[in-house]
């Protein structure tokens, strides 16, 4: 039977159909960041293939527009929409590890968190994001920026193949022997090349990784900026890291008298052996005069949720990012300038260097293009009251 209509995809679908009168439709309509209050006619909570496969007729039939939702976490709201249909792949969020094969299948909706957990029982992980509720392929598919980027690559970079459904009610199976185009660009280019059921990935021996965070004097930001850049190219690709202004929150490791201060901080990721990571993350110290820190060894699923706290679903985001090749002196004054002036404890500037695996890469082999660049800066406003979203915003 093929569903024609919202209505009869009831009928046809294992999981929910919310539409407006039902309860539960502001929690089902709702996204991570909340200045996107849209209302779709309908969001379908996918449990399977068949259902995608089904919501996706119903949308071609009355040509509804149509958002994809795995994690939630787009900033820009590309997981929802106004007056169309949500395909809402949450319920999906099964994770296989196969510990021989050193490989992974993600269902469409799984998040880090999910991939972390199954892939640690076996001393197994790869490049996700820094916070385990973002989708494993809203990340992936876009490129993936993580902590185990410069020994492992791109998140897209481990993608091995991945079934996607296409506009057209069509499974087909992406690799780099089926249907490469498709797999060229999915690593990469986003989300718009069909609904993604499942992504293949490659694993690496990760288990308890070394570090943390280390909060320096704001007063030395162009300092510490600087020295991070010069140590970072150098050091061994193990060492994930990345620069950061913050406001201090009121962590317990974080003298009382400096909450509330804004400082800049390295957060040290070290995959590889653990003495030596204590060496290779204690130099970090010397890059500037520091303020507080909490650095030691940890299970990866621990480390890579460790700052999910600071940031619930529910905020207000306006984030702009880009790629430079080197860090300026004009780039760093720029960016000592305005990293000052964070609104609030939830806003960060995050420099991610991009180096070793991410650069082993070929410019035109993926979709994601950027192999020469030397960092990526995200400059994340982040921010719980909407009355403050034009100051913020500008
Ligand atoms: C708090 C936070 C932390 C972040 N940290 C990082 C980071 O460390 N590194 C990094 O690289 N990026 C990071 N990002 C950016 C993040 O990778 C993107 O926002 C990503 O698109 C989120 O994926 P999602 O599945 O959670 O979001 P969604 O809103 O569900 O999806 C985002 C996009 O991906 C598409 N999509 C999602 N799942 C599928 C699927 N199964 N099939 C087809 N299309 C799909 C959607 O259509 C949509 O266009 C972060 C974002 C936030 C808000």
């Amino acid at each position: 039977m093929v569903a024609k209509t919202i209505e009869s995809l009831r009928d046809v679908v294992r999981g929910r159909v919310v539409e407006p009168s039902d309860p539960g439709y502001d929690e089902a309509r709702s996204v991570y960041n909340a200045m996107h209050d849209r209302r779709p006619r309908a969001v379908v909570r996918c449990a399977d293939e068949a259902d995608v496969i089904a919501a996706l007729a119903v949308a071609r039939k009355n040509q509804l527009a149509l958002a994809v939702r795995g994690g939630g976490h787009s900033v820009p709201g590309f997981g929802t929409c106004d007056d169309g249909l949500v395909i809402d792949l949450s319920p999906m969020s099964w994770v296989r590890v196969d510990p021989d094969k050193r490989t992974a299948q993600a269902g469409g909706g799984a998040r880090w968190g999910d991939s972390d957990h199954a892939t640690h029982a076996y001393g197994l992980s790869t490049t996700g994001g820094i916070i385990s509720t973002t989708g494993v392929c809203g990340l992936a598919l876009g490129g993936g920026i993580g902590y185990l980027a410069r020994k492992h690559g791109l998140s897209c970079d481990n993608i091995l193949s991945a079934d996607v459904i296409t506009a057209d009610g069509r499974r087909v199976t992406a690799s780099h022997h089926q249907n490469e185009d498709l797999f060229w660009a999915l690593r990469g280019g986003g989300g718009n090349f069909g609904v993604v059921t499942s992504l293949e990935l490659q694993l690496h021996p990760v288990s308890t990784v070394f570090g943390g965070p280390m909060f320096f004097e704001l007063d030395a930001a162009g300092e510490v900026m600087r020295r991070f850049d010069e140590l970072i190219v150098d050091a061994p690709e193990a060492l994930g890291a990345f620069f950061a202004f913050q406001i201090a929150p009121p962590l317990p490791f974080i003298p009382e008298d400096r909450h509330g201060d804004t400082l800049c901080l390295i957060v040290s990721c070290w995959s590889g052996d653990l003495a030596e990571g204590e060496k290779v993350v204690g130099a970090i110290r010397d890059l500037g005069p520091v303020v507080a820190e909490n650095v030691g060894p940890l299970p990866y699923p621990a480390f890579n949720s460790a700052f999910d706290g600071l940031l619930p679903k529910g905020l207000q985001h306006y984030w702009k990012a880009d790629f430079v090749k080197t860090l300026t002196d004009a780039a760093i004054a720029a960016h000592v300038e305005h990293g000052s002036r964070m609104p609030c404890v939830e806003s960060t500037m995050h420099l991610y260097p991009l180096g070793g695996a991410v650069h082993r890469v070929g410019r035109s082999e993926t979709a994601f293009s950027h192999r020469d660049v030397g960092f990526a800066a995200v400059i994340a406003g982040m921010w719980p009251d909407p009355a403050d979203n034009q100051a913020n915003t500008a």
